[in-house]
């Protein structure tokens, strides 16, 4: 029996808003709406997670990553807007799981919304209270950037998965994945980034993914090159591709523990194998083998105590399907949906853990050195202005030969979906004038906002998936060298410092990636608006930031994270005692 209780489905959310239908993404343009562009910007960004283009199913508020919300109602969503457009520029607005809860008298350098988004007490804090809450109307799960108005589609997960794979062609065979195929599972919001980051590096990918609309979705949006009638079709074109170290995608339509098993049968390893179905979420995100969609959709519907059993089962399965592959030679990482901890938890089964996260196995150095996917937006909504912060970030790091070849690769495979935006992995390392990577270049699009060169303000957001923002003992702290994997502190104080440092808006959540209670994260928004308080805030921002991911790793000891502190002179209170 699963610890789990039988949830709703229906969260009686209501019917989608008037103002969401006439809007269909973000306003876009100079004229604004609101009273400043620090409010514009909020309304913008909200309006673009729940863009028809960027959503995985906007009509019921649900931006991506299972039921990750922008907001928790329709009715929400309404009051969220008319708030915005009233708020002033010394005042802010608190946002608590999806809706507007107060508005206080603040200042003009304070944030203009702060979000709170799935937070529950550590003694309650499970999916099954969660959910209970939910049925009631109560609380929203706002996934990462969902709830933070700062997801910008596939686009901005495809930068970091980029830089997995990179990672792993670099470690595993001393270069790219030419000639050698990743099996996976999920086109969704994120994890349909996986074909198009793993052709991006020159490799082949099989995806399974159990619904159809998916897989049109990133075959028509460029992410995904080809879907196949099924399993042998996908595997001969994969074999061919890789052979003649040919960059190729392929998708079947089947569950993925059923792909996995069956090329287990067939005796076909693959190079690497990972997933990133919505495995964080066994009712609501992850499918059940033995069903289609709609068959699984019904049952969740009709007996969802029995959908989660079989959910869990299926993971069951899968995860052994990849302890046999990589029994069999294939490398295997877990990418970041808390599969492993599912069958570990429900199951019974630490061997789950027999295979790597994606953080310590591939990003967590880049932690060390406060390196993380920093995005915009432009919220002019004009791709050029998208096009000169290209320019101007390879101007300003002409040596980072991995971001110019990025820049180059974003631009000719990347569609924009919504706002345009790009995002960038950008790091601490100051320069003479004490400045880190993230805040020259903040402060260079800054300046082309002042001289007319971009032609409204740019947003600068993140994922929450960050150097010094996250506490993720299955994910972004899995594996810390000295065993603070579940110490929240620090995600706490990236908020709290983010705001003292300005940011216009800041949020924490609960259970990003990996599910309630398996998560705490904090996020920021800084409207770079051409003026000098924006400047003002983005030197303070993107120095506190990236910042705390340097401290939070030199404190667990990462040699990395400390001679970023000594070369970048970021004190580290306690070893500098030493
Ligand atoms: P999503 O819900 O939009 O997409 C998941 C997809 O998986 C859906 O299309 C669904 O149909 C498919 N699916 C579910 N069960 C399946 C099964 N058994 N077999 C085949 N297909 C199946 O979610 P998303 O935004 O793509 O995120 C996916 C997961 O990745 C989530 O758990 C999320 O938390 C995690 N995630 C990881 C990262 C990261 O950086 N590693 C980032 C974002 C999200």
């Amino acid at each position: 029996m699963s610890e789990q209780e039988p949830a709703p489905t229906n969260t009686g959310i209501g019917e989608p808003s008037a103002e969401w239908r006439e809007y269909q993404g973000a306003p876009t343009g100079t004229d604004i709406e609101c009273e400043g562009w620090r409010q514009e910007a909020a309304l913008r960004m909200l309006n673009n997670n729940l863009d028809p283009e960027v959503a995985e199913k906007p009509e019921e508020l649900v931006v991506y990553g299972g039921t990750g919300r922008a907001a928790r109602s329709w009715d929400a969503y309404d009051a969220i807007l008319a708030e915005l457009r009233d708020l002033g520029g010394e005042e802010t607005l608190l946002v608590q799981s999806g809706q507007p809860v107060g508005r206080f008298p603040t200042h003009e350098r304070a944030p203009r919304v702060l979000i709170a988004n799935s937070n529950l007490v550590g003694k309650w804090d499970s999916w099954e209270h969660f959910h209970e809450l939910e049925a009631e109307g109560k609380i929203m799960y706002g996934q990462m950037t969902a709830g933070s108005w700062a997801y910008i589609g596939t686009q901005g997960i495809i930068q970091g998965t980029y830089e997995t794979l990179a990672e792993l062609g670099r470690q595993e065979y001393d270069d790219d994945l030419e000639g050698k195929i990743v099996a996976t599972g999920g086109l969704g919001g994120m994890s349909g980034a996986q074909p198009l980051a793993v052709t991006m590096n020159r490799g082949v990918c099989i995806a399974a993914e159990v619904d159809a609309h998916r897989i049109e979705r990133r075959l028509d949006t460029d992410y995904l090159m080809e879907r196949a009638d099924d399993l042998d079709e996908a595997l001969d074109n994969a074999e061919e591709a890789a052979e003649a170290g040919e960059p190729y995608s392929v998708a079947v339509e089947m569950n993925v523990a059923d792909m996995l098993e069956a090329m287990a049968e067939r005796d076909f390893v693959p190079d690497i194998v990972t997933d990133q179905t919505s495995a964080h979420d066994e009712l609501k995100g992850y499918y059940p083998s033995g069903y289609t969609v709609d068959e699984a959709d019904e049952l969740r519907e009709s007996d969802p105590e029995r959908y989660v059993e079989e959910s869990l089962d299926t993971m069951e399965r899968h995860v052994d399907a990849i302890l046999e592959l990589q029994d069999r030679g294939a490398v295997a990482f877990e990418y970041g949906n808390n599969l492993r901890g599912q069958v570990e938890d429900h199951r019974g089964r630490e061997d789950a853990f027999d295979f790597p996260g994606f953080v310590p196995a591939y990003i967590r150095p880049m932690f060390c050195r406060g390196r993380g996917p920093f995005r915009w937006a432009a919220l002019s909504g004009d791709p050029a202005d998208i096009h000169r912060t290209d320019e101007a970030v390879t101007e300003l790091f002409p040596e980072n030969d991995s971001l110019t070849r990025w820049i180059d690769l974003a631009q000719e495979q990347v569609s924009f979906q919504g706002l345009p935006s790009r995002v960038c992995w950008l790091g601490y390392e100051t320069d003479d004038d004490g400045l880190t990577e993230r805040a020259r270049f903040a402060l260079r699009i800054n300046e082309l906002v002042a001289d007319g060169e971009i032609s409204a303000p740019i947003v600068v957001t993140r994922d929450h998936l960050d150097a010094g923002s996250v506490a993720s003992p299955h994910r972004e702290t899995e594996a810390m060298k000295d065993g603070t994997d579940a110490v929240a502190d620090w995600p706490i104080l990236n908020a709290l410092l983010n705001c003292a440092a300005g940011a216009d808006i800041v949020s924490v959540h609960d259970g990003g990636g990996v599910g309630i209670g398996n998560a705490l994260h904090a996020n920021n928004h800084v409207v770079l608006d051409g003026s000098d308080l924006a400047a003002e805030k983005a030197r303070r921002v993107f120095t506190t930031d990236p910042g705390m991911g340097v401290i939070r790793h030199a404190d667990a000891g990462y040699d990395d994270a400390i001679d970023e502190a000594d070369q970048s002179d970021v004190p580290v209170p306690m070893r500098d005692r030493q």
